[in-house]
């Protein structure tokens, strides 16, 4: 995927127009939700910087040294980081070795820049030692640090950076946007409703057999609630899957299932293509269940990103969602 988003314009605009005007700051901060293409964003301006005759547009020309050591992705002027495989934060280590990067000249005499992603994934120690570059940038040093959210970093970080601010963008723009990359069967309606809004994300869930695993996943929902199944069974299946994104997909479930029984009108669902077997399962269960059960979602998120057993995570979780069910189909009853 090349070029510039439609609703990245505003940002572009600013910011090639700094560069331009060589009053581009020294820090940027890229934040805005999950999935709206801030890393797309951030690499593309790199490019760009990076660019040796820039056009008007401000866009990389895609033919000069710099644009076709970028395209190989061997820029000796342009580095990522981010967490390293198998783990979770981005450490001390590596935010050393930017601060070395800046310190040596760069290759072409222009640009040297290093995006950090996802910033927030960045421990304290790596934090304060970025500090250090950030209170004494080198000459022609562009760092961009792109977050999911800003208020996760220091405030002595922020303050230091020149903030870019993304949001989702109108229905209609990701719409199209969207239905132009996916195939048959796949539904740009319902992929931006279950990315709630989030282009790159409804991208992500056409990828792969993702929706079609949610379809399994969700039967396997419904029979666990029907008393036909095996919470344990279950979690074992589960475990195949991204834990995120299984933890995702239910967290969906319940609170649609809240906007069913919360709406006066008929709610606007994220799980549309499933609307009416929610309301099945909905109309068994009360309000002050299902917003226990979100809390409860909520929690094994935060757990799962940190270093956690799966299996016992889904176990537990689903455990507890039988008990309910079958609690309230005794109320029921009695
Ligand atoms: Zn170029």
């Amino acid at each position: 995927m090349n070029g510039l988003l439609p609703w990245h314009t505003a940002q572009w605009q600013t910011l090639t127009r700094r560069l331009r005007d060589n009053i581009l700051p020294h820090a940027l901060l890229v934040n805005g939700p999950p999935g709206v293409g801030k890393n797309h964003f951030a690499s593309l301006f790199a490019h760009s910087a990076l660019c040796e005759n820039t056009p008007a547009d401000g866009l990389p020309c895609g033919t000069c040294r710099g644009c076709l050591l970028n395209q190989a992705g061997t820029h000796p002027d342009y580095k990522r980081v981010s967490p390293l495989e198998e783990k979770k934060i981005i450490g001390v280590d590596q935010v050393r070795e930017i601060g070395e990067y800046f310190s040596l000249k760069s290759h072409y005499a222009g640009y040297k820049v290093v995006i950090i992603s996802p910033a927030s994934a960045m421990n304290t120690q790596a934090a304060n030692s970025l500090l250090k570059t950030l209170e004494e940038p080198p000459a022609r040093a562009l760092l961009i640090l792109v977050t999911d959210s800003a208020a996760l970093l220091p405030a002595t970080i922020r303050s230091r950076c020149q903030r870019i601010d993304f949001t989702k963008p109108p229905q209609d723009l990701a719409r199209d946007w969207l239905a132009t990359r996916i195939e048959p069967p796949h539904d740009a309606s319902l992929l931006l409703a279950l990315a709630d809004g989030a282009p790159f994300a409804a991208l992500e869930l056409a990828s792969g057999d993702k929706i079609g695993q949610r379809m399994a996943m969700f039967t396997d929902f419904e029979t666990l609630f029907q008393g036909h199944a095996s919470p344990v069974a279950i979690a074992g299946t589960w475990l195949k899957f991204e834990l995120k994104e299984t933890l995702y997909w239910v967290r969906g479930w319940i609170t649609d299932m809240i906007r069913i029984k919360s709406a006066v009108h008929p709610p606007a669902l994220a799980n549309q293509d499933i609307q009416q077997r929610l309301q099945v399962m909905a109309s068994m269960l009360d309000l002050r269940t299902l917003h226990r059960q979100l809390d409860r979602i909520s929690e094994a998120a935060r757990l799962a990103s940190g270093q956690i057993n799966g299996q016992l995570l889904l176990e537990d979780l689903l455990i507890g969602w039988k008990d309910i069910l079958s609690r309230q189909a005794r109320k029921k009853d009695s």
